[in-house]
């Protein structure tokens, strides 16, 4: 919602494209097992940007019909506008002009299939049934939300209603979501979700398999500084050879570990991980799916990533460094808490995509981003005190989104030392 952090706008031809502001989405997915087709409908309620314009969004399936406050538009009406930020970066842009801070509704009809984005996966049909999952990614554009739902881009709030239907299958299925407010039909195969209205487009996760697929534990455990326990739900495709109870345990381990030395949870009431077969995992707020190997990584990211947010796409490196730093992971080259200096000699890293419409994390924010927090640590003293700088910079962000200037001017404020020349060659990748 905050649109001083929406990208400004751009002109496109004739037109000025800008960033809308959305409240509320509603969507819903229905599939149908038998058939082995999926379909999905919308309504998204926004006002105009900051100034007059051509609203932009994103939906990577493929558009059926669309309404604009009642009168229908043709599907060529909402179509993909190359702003400039990148390959695959392109937005749906709404073909009718919109005053600043006017208030409208979008209705959208639409197929559902594998997403028109790199690296989507397809709908997992399987006999009598559906494994479905968000699979968001921070890698690749129109990796979030916006595979199933129309969506803003990610400096935005708001909140989402999803109904999610099966149809033509009697098979139970257990629906995972990180949100407390899910209503599930009397007959089974129907949920209602509510996910909170400070969401932005990377927060929600949904895991979605045959009851018989899929072991669950609940359990609970008490968080330092917080007065309720925390609800914990760990689940495992049963393709996932690993012990459940094992994970659930390390997990514990790490939530306490976080909430000791970084602080407030700025979730709800339940932590949710799903341990999957893939050799990957992804973050969500306050939950993960992820391979085993990933999840300490996907833990720590429920407060950098997603207990503090990017404010645009650019700022993801921060995240995926300092997570690379702080854990044991294999994608790390480096030790965890790695101190060792930087110089103005090593090549130039570019972790911050410049272009303000830019939709992705570069792979290069987990080594080389490792790296230049290494290097900071050494030139803090220790990393201990890096640490320490980041704790701080967490708990005055909690809850909000943060910016690659916010933490450099933090850091710097927070050592008294000029890191402006490490800053401007191994984020900006200026040489
Ligand atoms: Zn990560």
């Amino acid at each position: 919602m905050p649109q001083s952090l929406a990208p400004p706008p751009a002109t496109v031809g004739s037109r000025r494209i800008v960033a809308p502001s959305v409240e509320r989405v509603q969507a819903s997915l229905r599939f149908d097992v038998q058939a082995r087709e999926a379909s999905g409908e919308a309504t998204v309620d926004f006002t105009g940007g900051s100034v007059d314009g051509f609203p932009a969004l994103d939906l990577r399936q493929e558009v059926e019909w669309v309404r604009l406050d009642g009168q229908d538009l043709k599907p060529d009406d909402f179509g993909r506008t190359d702003l400039g930020g990148g390959v695959g970066a392109s937005v749906r842009v709404i073909d009718v002009k919109i005053e600043s801070g006017s208030r409208h509704r979008l209705e959208i009809g639409y197929g559902v299939d594998t997403p028109d984005a790199e690296g989507a996966q397809p709908l997992g049909w399987i006999d009598g049934g559906l494994r479905f999952d968000f699979w968001m990614s921070d890698l690749q554009p129109g990796r979030y939300l916006e595979m199933w739902a129309p969506s803003p881009l990610i400096h935005d709030r708001f909140a989402l209603n999803l109904e999610v239907e099966l149809l033509n299958t009697d098979r139970v299925h257990t629906l995972i979501a990180n949100t407390a407010g899910i209503d599930s039909g009397p007959q089974g195969g129907r949920w209602s979700l509510c996910y909170p209205a400070h969401f932005t487009a990377l927060s929600p996760m949904l895991v979605l398999a045959p009851a018989d697929l899929i072991e669950l534990r609940r359990s609970s455990l008490s968080l330092p500084g917080r007065e309720r326990s925390l609800g914990l739900v760990c689940a495992r495709h049963t393709d996932t050879d690993t012990d459940l109870a094992a994970c659930e345990a390390d997990i514990k381990a790490w939530l306490t570990y976080m909430a000791a030395r970084y602080e407030p949870w700025v979730h709800g009431d339940t932590f949710s991980a799903v341990v999957w077969a893939a050799g990957r995992g992804m973050e969500y707020d306050g939950a993960t799916t992820g391979s085993v190997g990933s999840l300490e990584h996907e833990v720590f990211h429920s407060w950098f990533g997603r207990g503090i947010k990017p404010a645009r796409a650019g700022d993801g490196w921060i995240d995926e460094a300092w997570t690379t730093w702080s854990t044991s992971s294999r994608r790390g080259e480096l030790p965890r808490f790695e101190s060792r200096e930087l110089g103005l000699d090593e090549p130039p890293v570019e972790l911050y995509p410049a272009h303000p419409w830019a939709r992705f994390t570069p792979v290069e924010a987990y080594n080389e981003g490792a790296r230049l927090f290494a290097g900071l640590s050494a030139l803090f003293g220790g990393p201990d005190r890096m640490r320490t700088a980041m704790a701080d910079w967490y708990r005055a962000n909690a809850g909000g989104f943060v910016t690659s200037d916010g933490l450099a001017a933090h850091l710097k404020a927070w050592s008294g030392i000029d890191i402006g020349p490490i800053w401007a060659r191994y984020v900006h990748g200026r040489g």
